[in-house]
């Protein structure tokens, strides 16, 4: 399935570790463009969203792209276009008032139960539909110190009884933090599970190394991935067996995709992509519904069309293969389901 487009830069190389492909990663279109053989034209315009918001892709992601390909559904997703500069009503910068729910400084707190860190800053891929694009992250890179404060916030309410590890990623986070952080979420006693939600083993797969499944299974936690994985162009075989790799190890995998026009909103493209998740030990989770977020709009998916997607996908296949169809609203207590008990109505109308 991938094309290896682009050469190892010799035949003996040591393979890489994950932070050398992290810095290797193509952080500038045009560079991009003509490794994927494609005209520079289509560069015209984009120099203000590459500003408003980098380009960022590592190579082995971009080895799964087809060469000369614009239309690429991998392509698609990292790729600044002129049109994100445009204003679109109802389109705005924190469309989730996340901004509302941060208690203190590295803490997602909106849902009962569960709690978010926000472990790095930083991602190793930047999707041009991300929700967290505008969020102010240098307000939330923390020090040890300013970790002991989130770590007694969990320690204090007593409801929480699931971390999840976000940011940004938190997979971008070295194994020596990510074991420290663990060690303290472990010796909270009401804490039983820990999730991580990450796009990094997607983008370099080589990011589970030995240290890293070192802390995900020295912990007492009951540990859940939850990959990012929007199209099935992105498993490759060095994806698939880093997942199955996890799962060994007794990790248990999920997915969240997001639907994106023209990446991944055809019945047939998220069947397959149900398939082969599930090959490399994966179940899918959940399909959001793209937050209004700023720059996104090219990306959106009318509610006529999620509705035919999610009954031909109940048709096609097994009911633990179809995931959940949700949206996100600012206010409301969990992730809401869109369900469409009489046809055309949405249950949740936004
Ligand atoms: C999505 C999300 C969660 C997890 O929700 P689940 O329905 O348990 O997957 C927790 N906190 C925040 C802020 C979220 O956005
Ligand atoms: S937070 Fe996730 S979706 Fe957003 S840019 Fe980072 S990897 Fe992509």
């Amino acid at each position: 399935m991938t094309a290896d487009i682009i050469p190892h830069t010799s035949i003996n190389a040591h393979q890489p570790c994950w932070q050398e492909e992290l810095a290797a990663a193509i952080r500038d279109p045009a560079s991009l463009l003509k490794l994927l053989e494609i005209k520079p034209s289509h560069l015209d315009g984009i120099n203000a969203a590459q500003q408003a918001w980098t380009i960022r892709v590592p190579l082995p992601y971009v080895r799964r792209m087809g060469k000369g390909d614009i239309d690429d559904p991998l392509l698609k997703q990292v790729l600044p276009l002129g049109s994100e500069m445009l204003s679109v009503p109802g389109f705005s910068s924190d469309p989730l008032g996340e901004g509302d729910a941060n208690p203190i400084p590295g803490v997602v707190h909106k849902y009962h139960g569960r709690a978010l860190l926000i472990i790095s800053p930083a991602c190793a891929v930047h999707c041009r539909y991300c929700f967290r694009r505008h969020f102010p992250y240098e307000d939330n890179t923390l020090g040890k110190k300013q970790w002991q404060a989130a770590l007694d916030y969990l320690a204090n309410d007593e409801s929480i009884s699931e971390v999840i590890y976000s940011g940004g990623d938190p997979l971008a986070a070295n194994n020596n933090f990510l074991l420290w952080m663990t060690e303290k979420i472990a010796a909270i006693p009401h804490i039983k599970r820990l999730r991580i939600h990450t796009r990094l083993p997607l983008v370099i797969p080589s990011r589970i190394d030995s240290g890293c499944l070192h802390w995900l299974t020295a912990t007492r936690l009951k540990v859940v991935m939850v990959w990012h994985i929007n199209h099935p162009n992105e498993i490759d075989n060095s994806v698939k067996q880093a997942a199955l790799n996890l799962k060994r190890h007794g990790i248990e995998l999920l997915n969240q995709s997001v639907l994106l026009k023209q990446v991944n909103d055809t019945t047939q493209t998220l069947a397959t992509l149900s398939e082969q998740l599930f090959e490399a030990g994966i179940l899918p989770y959940y399909i959001h519904r793209l937050d209004k977020v700023a720059g996104a709009a090219h990306f959106h998916v009318s509610d006529e069309k999620i509705q035919q997607l999610q009954e031909e996908l109940l048709e096609l296949l097994p009911g633990y293969l179809v995931p959940r169809f949700v949206c996100e609203q600012a206010a409301a207590g969990a992730k809401l389901a869109l369900t469409f008990p009489n046809k055309g109505q949405l249950l949740n109308p936004i």
